[in-house]
């Protein structure tokens, strides 16, 4: 390295300082990368690689990006996944002794970019921090373009997927402890396309991390910020503080605020019924287009479109919230033109949250500026409009809502309506805010007209027609005098420049003339900037004011917002019941009755209750209408816990401490597990983690192994869920296991119903409608005749079926049935922890039915254990 020129010096020194990042180098007008750093990027942006002499003996491979062109090329890097670190000049070229001073002034990572064209404005983009110690994950997650900022812990790791899968961060840092806490660290950078990095100790110190949110908060202890009970979780949020001080450099004034949350507060969704149920986004094309938010989201402002969706992501579980929306909604449909007129002020506003960031961040230019007053400028309607309102949660946000006229008129005296983007090149400050700038744009115009009178004398003084006083940056102001005139030219010109068809000249009048007016100029452009900048401030200033309006206006569009979808869609306001009930009257699928043309759509009713409807088990051929049943109650459910109306002609529904899905076939091949593992994992954590009041949705479960062992499975899964002492939890259970409707009328709580089909000759009709009862037939072939299965095919398997002995399988299913009944009745029942999914095969091994039924009569009440021990010894050598 010695060999090395200075720069390259530097260069190296800065790039060991950011190892992990791609470091953009400033050298006059290019941002230049060297080495490996110069590779990578011509790679992945498609630049050209050069050389550049370094002192080494060969040359370093170099790429450089034009600096006024830099953040289209930063953003892509960074999508990419790369952190970047900007080293710019810190001192004029011009002026500088020696090497040019060169500093970090930002590293711009995904969770941390804040430029409008990376960010999707209906979304949220966060950095979460996760830190594992002693069996807990603290968790904090910010967006730092809104100022959003979160805390809370979990303590499995589930539940901490729940929480990626929720916030879906775009940046995840850790400690080593999580690093190597065996959680797939390539899962969750596959699935949500984050870049996961664990970063030194020092960042997960317990006294630093409490120092600097004291600081940041300027509190004296963190139970002032409600901090007290999260230990791991102060960690967590002091880290991401620390990350984001690191890389953003600069004060952070516009991160006000820290929430602490509990998972507890809200319905929990794992992270597969979030999927299933398409909250979001759909399963396979993953857009928004066919989601419940498509169909939620009329909202009008940015604020309002991340919001709703927190709401989705977030049902809420108190009656009292619940109830507390829906008077807002249902006030608002009432008064619908003053909505449809909140409306139209929501809509010229921008992403104040993200304005006032930016305006923080100081890099707001003079039109951010702009937009900033023109969105202010709606707020004072949309106050008075809510004031007609009575219910608590509009009332609240009324109060909220702060009309900032002292901010907006500041902007109006200051900013002229059009301004420029560009800060240091004047035409920002109105005329009349400033009297120093006032007297320099005088001089400045008055100034142009000396110089077209002086133009028109010296026209006719030397008698030079086309005489013209011009202007450029280099020369300044000149006369210009064509060769055809030279001649004319008088002594007192002073030659300037010569070119092919022309000369230019000065004067001494003209010069005295140009310091005036440039003198005037350049005055007016630095106190311009500085005004720019004063009032920047004083906007920044009030940042607290600015992010709660933000936050009610926020409010304010999610509520109108799902107002207006009730009304259109015909919603009504549900019931909302802390018992347990789920009773629904013609019931839709909110999104596919969207999709469907002309009402298509075939009403439903769904009951459930805790006692005689705890679970109904629907059957139904393929395509009848069954998981879209069972889907529509649970976003039904999901809905009215939202706060919305929902598509019904009349609802109650209890409220439900968490959803679980299981639907369909995986999509989860990705990862690696085969279709039925991943199916039997989900059962298992539904059998492990609902409770009384979940309710839960599963669709052909059982289906990925043999016919038997998915019947066993199906069948014991469906007497452990129904089982009050067990689970109890209100349940939808579809099957083409026609043999499970044996099991109405002998387990309490489950009843059957199917979906009807009407047979015309050979061929079957949907009728889409849910009745009581069981399905006696499956119609698969008919259901593959109608997908176009060829004839010749259809034929065949018709005889085949015929041929087929289906008595066996009935007889069969009844024995399982007889048997079984049996053995729940009087065996002593294991806890779910104690279920082995792999003996849940159970009736396969079960070889001989004396034995169970010796089994069953045991009374194990009044036995010793050893003589629980000679009887399962003599079982055993029966088998
Ligand atoms: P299954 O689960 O029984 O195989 P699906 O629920 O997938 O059936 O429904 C198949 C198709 O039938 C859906 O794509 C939808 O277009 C249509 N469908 C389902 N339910 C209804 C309904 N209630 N009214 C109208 N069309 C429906």
């Amino acid at each position: 390295m010695a060999g090395l020129s200075p720069m390259m010096t530097h260069y190296l020194e800065t790039k060991k300082e950011y190892p992990d990042c791609v470091l953009f180098y400033r050298l006059g007008d290019f941002y230049e990368m060297f080495f490996e750093d110069a590779v990578t990027v011509s790679r992945e942006l498609e630049i050209t690689l050069t050389g550049k002499e370094c002192g080494l003996e060969e040359r370093a491979p170099m790429c450089g990006v034009p600096h006024h062109a830099v953040e289209n090329y930063l953003i892509r890097l960074v999508q990419k996944g790369y952190k970047v670190a900007i080293a710019e000049q810190m001192e004029d070229p011009k002026f500088a002794k020696g090497l040019v001073k060169r500093e970090v002034i930002r590293v711009v990572t995904p969770g941390t970019i804040t430029s409008a064209q990376a960010l999707d404005e209906t979304k949220n983009n966060y950095l979460m921090g996760i830190v594992y110690i002693g069996e807990t994950f603290g968790i904090a997650v910010a967006d730092i373009s809104t100022g959003d900022f979160l805390v809370t812990e979990v303590e499995s790791e589930r539940e901490l997927t729940d929480e990626i899968n929720k916030f879906n961060p775009s940046e995840i840092i850790c400690n080593e402890a999580f690093y190597v806490s065996g959680v797939d660290i390539e899962d969750i950078k596959n699935r949500y396309h984050a870049v996961v990095s664990s970063l030194d100790n020092h960042f997960f110190s317990d006294e630093v991390c409490r120092k600097i949110l004291k600081e940041h908060y300027k509190v004296a202890a963190l139970s002032g910020l409600g901090l007290e009970d999260y230990d791991n979780g102060i960690i967590a949020a002091g880290s991401v503080m620390q990350y984001m001080y690191e890389t953003q450099k600069s004060s952070l004034s516009h991160i006000t605020n820290i929430t602490p949350y509990s998972t507890g507060q809200f319905m929990i969704i794992d992270t597969s019924t979030r999927r299933n149920l398409e909250l979001l986004e759909t399963l396979r094309e993953k857009q928004k287009r066919g989601s419940l938010l498509w169909v939620l989201d009329r909202t009008k402002t940015a604020m309002g479109a991340r919001m709703l969706r927190t709401y989705i992501e977030q049902p809420l579980i108190h009656k009292s919230e619940i109830i507390n929306r829906q008077n807002a909604i249902e006030e608002l449909n009432m008064n619908y033109i003053s909505r449809e007129e909140i409306c139209e002020y929501l809509n010229p506003i921008y992403d104040l949250e993200r304005l006032i960031g930016r305006i923080s961040y100081k890099t707001a230019n003079p039109r951010d500026l702009i937009s900033f007053k023109n969105s202010l400028e709606m707020l004072p309607y949309i106050k008075k409009i809510l004031e007609e309102f009575n219910s608590e949660m509009l009332m609240n946000l009324q109060e909220e809502l702060d009309p900032l006229t002292d901010v907006k008129d500041l902007i109006d005296r200051a900013i002229i309506d059009d301004p420029p983007i560009t800060v240091r090149e004047g035409g920002i400050i109105k005329e009349g805010f400033h009297e120093e700038a006032d007297k320099f744009r005088h001089a400045k115009t008055e100034g142009k007209s000396w110089l077209a009178e002086l133009e028109s004398r010296e026209k006719e003084k030397t008698g030079i027609k086309n005489l013209k006083v011009k202007y450029n940056k280099v020369f300044g102001y000149y006369f210009e005098v064509t060769n055809s005139f030279k001649d004319l030219v008088p002594d007192y010109f002073i030659r300037k420049q010569t070119l092919a068809n022309a000369e230019r000249y000065t004067t001494d009048e003209l010069k005295e003339l140009e310091d005036v007016i440039l003198g005037a100029e350049d005055k007016l452009y630095t106190l311009e900037y500085q005004l720019f900048t004063e009032v920047r401030d004083s906007v920044a200033a009030q940042v607290l004011r600015i992010q709660k309006t933000a936050r009610a206006i926020a409010g304010v569009d999610v509520i109108t917002s799902l107002s207006s979808v009730a009304t259109r869609n015909n919603y009504v306001k549900p019931s909302i019941n802390e018992k347990g009930l789920i009773d629904i009257k013609n019931g839709r699928h909110p999104v596919v009755e969207k999709m469907l043309r002309d009402d298509l759509f075939v009403s439903n009713d769904t009951y459930l209750d805790n006692s005689k409807n705890r679970l109904s088990i629907i059957t139904g051929p393929n395509m009848a209408g069954k998981s879209t049943y069972m889907r529509q109650t649970a976003l039904i459910v999901l809905m009215a816990q939202i706060g919305s109306f929902v598509p019904a002609e009349e609802a109650n529904i209890g409220i439900c401490d968490r959803i679980f899905t299981r639907v369909g076939a995986s999509d989860d091949l990705a990862s690696g597990q085969s279709t039925f593992m991943v199916e039997m994992t989900e059962v298992a954590n539904i059998l492990r983690n609902a409770t009384k009041n979940s309710l839960i949705v599963l669709d052909e479960i059982g289906r990925g192994t043999s016919t038997f062992d998915g019947l066993s499975i199906a069948w014991a899964v469906v007497e452990h869920i129904s089982n009050s002492k067990l689970l109890g939890a209100k349940t939808l259970f579809a099957t083409h296991y026609h043999e499970l409707t044996e099991l109405e009328g002998t387990i309490s709580g489950v009843n059957n119903y199917c979906i009807a089909v009407k047979e015309q000759g050979d061929d079957i009709v949907f009728l889409r409608k849910i009745i009581k009862g069981g399905a006696d037939k499956s119609y698969g072939i008919q259901v593959a005749k109608l997908a176009g299965v060829p004839d010749t095919v259809i034929y065949r398997a018709k005889e085949l079926l015929s041929e087929l002995s289906e008595a066996d399988i009935t007889v069969k299913a009844k024995e399982i049935a007889e048997t079984n009944s049996n053995i729940t009745q009087r065996k002593a029942v294991p806890k779910p922890d104690e279920v082995d999914l792999q003996q849940m095969s159970l009736f396969d091994t079960v070889k001989d039915n004396d034995i169970i039924k010796e089994l069953g009569e045991l009374e194990l009440g009044n036995m010793t254990p050893i003589d629980a021990l000679n009887i399962l010894y003599r079982l055993q050598t029966k088998l």
